[in-house]
């Protein structure tokens, strides 16, 4: 696995923008900006609603990008979390994406292998497997209409080129 930590705080912006979008990528940015920031602060810098922040902050607990620490607030008397951005998980995330991306490819490739499929034509029924087809005698389950081969023999090929990339990414 590689691991880069200059531009590590580029990443985890990236990361939570493509999670979520403009909401994560302001609370990442507050994050950055502000260390061990509460929900409240980040509201202060970032003008977001706090229950949508709390919804960000949490999904990004989960996906295990910020660590939260519960300390009291002296102020206030009773306790808040505090968050901070886990920068060096960037990488690690990343990987875990690739391979769960890997494994949805490896796992439709071998779908598409199972079996011939067959169509239609009709954009609104779904795609036959060959036993089906047998089954139905080649006419279309749903609208009656006869039913013919799709050659997936492209689809197969460009599934099989991006397994390879991406495992050829992961295993460097
Ligand atoms: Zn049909």
């Amino acid at each position: 696995m590689r691991s880069t930590n200059a531009g590590s705080d580029d990443s985890f912006v990236k990361i939570a923008s493509l999670i979520g979008g403009e909401e994560y990528f302001k609370v990442a940015k507050a994050l950055l900006s502000t260390q061990d920031a509460t929900d409240e602060e980040i509201a202060g810098a970032t003008g977001m609603r706090i229950n949508i922040i709390r919804k960000v902050l949490y999904d990004m607990f989960g996906k295990a990008l910020i660590t939260g620490i519960r300390v009291k607030d002296e102020k206030k008397g009773w306790f808040v979390y505090r968050w901070r951005a886990k920068n060096d998980q960037v990488e690690n995330f990343i990987e875990t994406q690739k391979k769960k991306i890997l494994e949805r490819l490896q796992r439709r490739l071998e779908y598409e292998e199972s079996s011939e499929f067959y169509h239609c034509g009709n954009n609104e029924c779904p795609h036959v497997k060959f036993e089906h087809a047998i089954e139905h005698f080649f006419k279309c389950p749903i609208c009656k209409n006869s039913l013919n081969v799709i050659d997936n023999s492209k689809l197969k090929e460009a599934l099989r080129y991006k397994i390879d990339q991406l495992s050829f990414d992961i295993n460097q």
